[in-house]
């Protein structure tokens, strides 16, 4: 279940209903100024909320001064084992110090640090590592990989608790996908901080998506997960961003941007669609708006399977046709399609969000689509009607059957085993024999 209590890091709220924030973090070095600074405007371009940036030296501790004064989202401060970098990275104004109790030197030295995170109002992410439990776990861990990982992120949340401190988000980072998703459901239902989450490296940019799109799309489709950041194992700290946008468009928990629609292809296709969709997919990220833009690759289906999409595309070997909520707008020869396309997205928007129809192209673009669609493919038009039909027969069959059951007989002289406009045929039927009992 979703979290109760909710923090801010910086603006950014975390839990309690707040939106699933976006994180991930930088990969340079972080005292290199220029490096660090461009990364993160890089990922808060792409959408990040919030930054982590690794402290394991002195000069990151010191840089972090200038860095959460230029950084336009809030910085949180990554710490492992030193617990006075913790306390330099919260004097340097970081918006959040992330640490493991587990490893940073002794109750007492985490008490110093919660000491200065209260007076300074700084939040901390505190959690476990499925490599790194405590001693004392080591068996549990053996026995219950699951149950020995939520027992040591209720320990260090009850440490948290006797040292009088609420201002936190818990994480338990594992590799292991299963052991992630039954982790966080487990902890979700005990404690009610808002919840971290990742699958720790997770692989490279294939792999890792793929297993951080299971395991925190499974956990997010359930309401657990507070903020989330997808660990990849690139340079390119954006691409994470990007990945984690993706999770959250598709369970339709945020939205950002335009969404691509595409058709897998098939045999059918008779033009370049990889280009076609790489040239849409790059151009229309451009646009802030979360438009819908589909592409499929011929128009044997019709288009009534992107009806929805506020535009599309589809084409064939020489032609092909833009379409906006299933119905056509013109035709144009293949090789323009992707221009004319955002032609006619780029009308919308100057109109304040009208699509421009011109009636003449559209008689134009739908004469096409006839010459080209296939006239035996199941569109959806063509099984909505078939459906309506068959919803029909049902309703003569039912009306003369309840005249049977009442032992009013026939109805208006039907006969009761015939319905009218039913052609029974026992041979063929496959419920033949059990339809009705008859004398
Ligand atoms: S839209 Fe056409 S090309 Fe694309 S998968 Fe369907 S039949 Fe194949």
């Amino acid at each position: 279940m979703a979290s109760q209590r909710q923090i801010h890091v910086g603006p950014v709220a975390i839990g309690g209903g707040a939106p699933v924030a976006v994180q991930t973090m930088t990969k340079t070095e972080t005292a290199n100024l220029q490096a660090t600074m461009d990364q993160i405007r890089t990922v808060a371009e792409a959408g990040a909320d919030i930054v982590r940036v690794a402290v394991p030296r002195e000069q990151d501790a010191e840089a972090l001064k200038t860095i959460v004064a230029e950084s336009p989202i809030p910085i949180i401060a990554d710490i492992h084992f030193n617990h006075t970098l913790a306390l330099k990275a919260i004097e340097a104004g970081a918006h959040c110090v992330r640490l493991n109790p587990g490893n940073i030197g002794g109750p007492e030295k985490v008490a110093e640090v919660i000491t200065l995170a209260k007076q300074r109002g700084t939040p901390l992410r505190v959690g476990v590592n499925s490599g790194s439990l405590p001693k004392h776990l080591r068996q549990l861990e053996y026995d219950n990989p699951v149950e020995a990982l939520v027992t040591a992120a209720i320990e260090t949340v009850q440490l948290m608790e006797r040292l009088d401190f609420d201002n936190f988000k818990v994480s338990m980072k594992s590799t292991s996908v299963p052991n992630t998703i039954a982790s966080n459901r487990m902890l979700s239902q005990r404690i009610p901080y808002p919840l971290h989450l990742g699958v720790t490296e997770a692989g490279t940019k294939w792999s890792g998506s793929l297993k951080s799109a299971v395991g925190l799309g499974t956990l997010l489709a359930d309401g657990i997960g507070d903020t989330i950041r997808i660990s990849l194992s690139t340079f390119h700290a954006e691409e994470e961003v990007k990945v984690a946008w993706e999770i959250l468009k598709a369970l339709k928990l945020r939205q950002r941007g335009p969404d691509l629609i595409a058709c897998p292809t098939c045999g059918r296709l008779q033009f370049d669609m990889d280009s076609v969709v790489a040239e849409v997919e790059r151009r229309h990220e451009a646009y802030e708006d979360p438009i819908e833009v589909s592409v499929l690759g011929c128009a044997v289906n019709g288009i009534g399977e992107a009806r929805h999409a506020d535009f599309g595309i589809t084409g064939a070997k020489d032609m092909g046709m833009i379409y906006s909520k299933g119905e056509p707008l013109k035709k144009v020869p293949t090789a323009q399609l992707v221009d004319e396309l955002f032609k006619e997205i780029d009308r919308y928007y100057a109109a304040g969000k009208e699509v421009q129809r011109d009636e003449a192209a559209a008689a134009d673009a739908r004469r096409w689509l006839a010459d080209n669609e296939d006239a035996t493919a199941m569109t959806p038009e063509r099984i909505a009607a078939l459906e309506a039909a068959a919803a029909q027969e049902d309703a003569s069959a039912s009306a003369v059957l309840d005249s049977m059951l009442d032992g009013d007989g026939p109805v208006d002289g039907v006969n009761p085993v015939a319905p009218a406009g039913v052609a029974l045929d026992e041979a063929v039927s496959p419920v033949a024999g059990r339809r009705f009992s008859r004398n």
